[in-house]
């Protein structure tokens, strides 16, 4: 299988730097080539870190094959208790990200970026938002055009100075053309209009706990991996800016047991129950103490130049 997978090298895609150091070796949760490890760098320059060589795009597809990773599961009909505590969180979570956007903006058009089989979409649909959709899978895209949502197949089929409000949760790390990706985003923004970006956070308390276990690392379908202040560099060519920036708790307790999880199976050592809770409960005190910023993810809410009509 190793035979067919490309390899590809890449510049640092915030600054275009060429010198870059490895920084971390990580393997792959899913193991899809029993072995692989697969190499973080971080850029001299500017600090970035990056998947680098990683698997090509026309290569990455064989790792989003594991049954852990297929966007169907939530449409199936068999009901287990971990189905409906799933469910629970699910429909929690997309409550708390119609809340987090309506504290900028209460309507408008809102294009989902990588929407997946459409449940943020079809959801703000129903709260009188006019919805659209952008994903790359064909059969989740045809869900969502069967309900009767516009769905584009890439970024670039989709219209500029369009949307209010574009949201990427948890899309922009997987993205193989970033510097492009950022332009286009900037673009599809209205004037004055918000993009919504959701994303591990490389300074979070648990991601420096669990070192090359932390499960957000996700090699090598996180190509990248952002701390605030690479965001913020990432879109100054442009004219979009942070306003703000909110923690994703949640995140960090999934995190957390997940990344003992892969503690436990590849360092074979016992579970170590106050390291969790320390990992968990210890970034809320330093949260509270220091006021910086440690959930495990950040959403980070960016704004456009100029004025809304
Ligand atoms: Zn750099």
């Amino acid at each position: 299988m190793t035979e067919s997978v490309q390899w590809e090298t890449i510049d640092c895609p915030v600054c275009s730097s060429k010198n870059y150091r490895k920084w971390r070796t990580v393997r792959d949760r899913f193991d899809v080539i029993p072995g692989q490890e697969f190499t973080i760098v971080n850029c001299e320059d500017c600090g970035f870190r990056f998947l680098n060589p990683r698997p090509d795009i026309e290569s990455i597809g064989i790792f989003y094959e594991p049954e852990g990773y297929d966007p169907f599961l939530s449409t199936k009909d068999k009901v287990s208790l971990t189905d409906s505590m799933y469910s629970m969180v699910r429909t929690f979570s997309l409550w708390r990200k119609r809340l987090l956007i309506e504290d900028f903006r209460r309507s408008g058009s809102l294009l989902d970026v990588g929407c997946g089989t459409g449940e943020f979409v079809r959801y703000m649909q129903d709260f009188q938002w006019e919805v659209a959709g952008v994903e790359p899978a064909e059969r989740a895209r045809e869900f969502v055009a069967s309900h009767g949502i516009q769905v584009t197949e890439s970024l670039g089929k989709t219209p500029d100075n369009q949307y209010d409000v574009v949201t990427l949760w948890h899309v922009i790390e997987h993205l193989h053309d970033l510097e492009g990706a950022v332009k286009k985003l900037a673009a599809l923004t209205k004037s004055g209009g918000y993009l919504v970006l959701a994303m591990p956070n490389m300074e979070s308390y648990d991601a420096k706990r669990y070192q090359e276990n932390w499960v957000a690392l996700d090699t090598p379908r996180h190509l990248y991996h952002f701390a605030e202040s690479d965001t913020v560099k990432l879109f100054s060519s442009t004219p979009v800016r942070l306003i703000d920036t909110r923690n994703l708790w949640l995140d960090t307790i999934y995190n957390v047991l997940y990344s003992e999880q892969l503690y436990h199976r590849w360092e074979k050592k016992r579970y170590r129950p106050f390291f969790i809770l320390n990992a968990i409960f210890g970034s809320y005190v330093n949260d509270w103490q220091q006021s910086t910023r440690q959930a495990s993810a950040s959403v980070y809410i960016l704004q456009k130049e100029g004025t809304n009509a």
